[in-house]
């Protein structure tokens, strides 16, 4: 499989170089040549099978010509970790509800799923190649604990993961500081997460730092994040739908990285019916699919703060496909966003986009009520983030249509939430009891793209 830029003018490269280097040098995302299709034989033969050897058949067209027992003994180490057998439970909440568990790993939300497979990729890569890389990242909150507990003790990556200082919760904060490896650390940034984000993507165009640090990324505008999601929406959908029915699923949406998985399963053929984008006070996603216009506003501060975002990334991956693939005009569009702040989707990007994409914002009164609901009702504690994609779901449900909703994250990792909503706090599960006793380690600096060059240049090994 080759990798393609949404904006059409940077190097077709393969797996290998899509995953190290994140970002494509013409500022675009790297998507496949075209997405593969499985025969419904082979997805058949899928239900019921284990996460694993799913997980092994949808990666196989993506990662080119990986040798397949090296990458099945990656897949096995990855989710070995996991609290949960089924690595991703399915949990029936009443007649036509599920919950998709995907907070059983090492950080409790989704983003483990991805990223414990995409540190043991780095390594094979890198082991092979015989490279080093300097990963930075920018992070509301979970791709950072997530990437730090992926690369802590690798021996070929440093990684420098931004963050907004004060606007993680402390669960998150404490996961992202307290791991004692060298080679991992965290820096909090004075300003907020698209600050952050803003500051990696100058560090991508700054292209003498970005070649001599050899950067890679791991955010999710890294395909290998989406590519490793698309497992779960696979095992999820077959195993209440087959090969017979259609499911629905609502997703508790910031970047677009989560959902846009599902879009890519749907259209590999596996039986994903309508996508819900579940927006937060933070709706631009939302007011996009109402109207037709991707409008950037400020952020808010919201209970769920991995949602608090003003600009989808990967929206530009489906905006790509919505404009049949024509990366010219993508490149238009996002130079019209950058200088207006806003950019007009065509009418028949929008008839696309409502084919097959449903949205719906929840506010803090319904989120906090959500959580407080589903407790009386099942004795089930939600996160904020996953009780933002239940309202969602309980909003956009059609008749008939069984309906997933994607639990992101575990309720331990949002005390202040929960403890509003319902009045206890979940404990954190045992082999992290001890997070508030661990000493932490971080540096505070300013949203400076200078400061945070020379920092990263000191403290890497590269
Ligand atoms: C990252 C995150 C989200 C948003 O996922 P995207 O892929 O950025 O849309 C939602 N909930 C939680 C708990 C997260 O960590």
């Amino acid at each position: 499989m080759k990798y393609i830029s949404t904006r059409g003018a940077a190097p077709i490269v393969g797996f290998e170089d899509a995953l190290l280097a994140g970002l494509a040098r013409d500022g675009g995302l790297y998507v496949p040549e075209e997405w593969p299709v499985l025969s419904p034989d082979v997805i058949r033969s899928l239900q019921g099978a284990p996460y694993e050897t799913v997980a092994l058949e949808v990666l196989r067209p993506f990662v080119g010509g990986m040798d397949m027992v090296a990458l099945k003994s990656m897949i096995d180490r990855a989710y070995a970790g996991f609290g949960h057998r089924a690595v991703v439970p399915l949990v029936q909440i009443d007649e036509r509800n599920w919950v998709l568990e995907l907070f059983h790993g090492p950080t409790l939300a989704f983003k483990d799923l991805a990223m414990q497979l995409i540190g043991l990729l780095f390594d094979h890569v890198l082991e092979a190649r015989n490279e080093r890389v300097t990963i930075v990242g920018a992070t509301s909150g979970d791709t950072g604990s997530a990437a730090i507990e992926a690369f802590r003790g690798k021996a070929r990556a440093d990684v420098f993961i931004l963050y907004p200082h004060n606007r993680v919760s402390e669960v998150q904060r404490r996961q992202m500081t307290t791991p004692t490896e060298a080679n991992v650390h965290a820096i909090a940034v004075e300003g907020d997460f698209d600050d952050c984000q803003a500051l990696v993507k100058a560090m991508f165009n700054d292209f003498e730092f970005r070649d001599s640090m050899k950067l890679g990324a791991v955010n999710s505008i890294n395909w290998t994040r989406v590519m490793a999601q698309i497992v779960y929406y696979a095992t999820s959908s077959l195993a209440l739908g087959g090969t017979e029915r259609r499911i629905d699923y609502s997703v508790p949406t910031g970047n677009f990285g989560d959902i846009f998985a599902g879009y890519v399963a749907r259209r590999m053929g596996f039986p994903v019916g309508e996508l819900v984008i579940a927006t937060n006070e933070n709706d631009i996603l939302h007011r996009t699919v109402e109207t037709g216009r991707y409008e950037i506003e400020g952020v808010t501060q919201t209970l769920t703060p991995s949602m608090d975002i003003q600009v989808s990334s990967n929206f530009e991956r489906l905006l790509f496909d919505l404009a049949d693939r024509e990366g010219q005009a993508v490149a238009q569009m996002m130079d019209e966003l950058k200088t207006t702040r806003t950019m007009a989707l065509s009418q028949g990007q929008q008839d696309r986009l409502h084919d097959g994409f449903s949205s719906a914002r929840v506010d803090r009164a319904t989120t906090l009520e959500t959580i407080n609901q589903t407790r009386r009702q099942i004795g089930m504690t939600l996160d904020p983030h996953s009780a933002v994609g239940l309202a969602a779901a309980r909003r956009k449900a059609r008749p008939e249509h069984p309906m997933v909703t994607l639990a992101t994250a575990h309720p331990a990792k949002f005390p202040d939430a929960v403890r509003e909503a319902i009045g206890v706090e979940t404990p954190l599960p045992e082999r992290m009891a001890d997070l508030y006793e661990r000493p932490e380690r971080m540096t505070i600096l300013p949203n400076d793209l200078a400061a945070i060059e020379n920092f990263i240049r000191k403290e890497a090994n590269a």
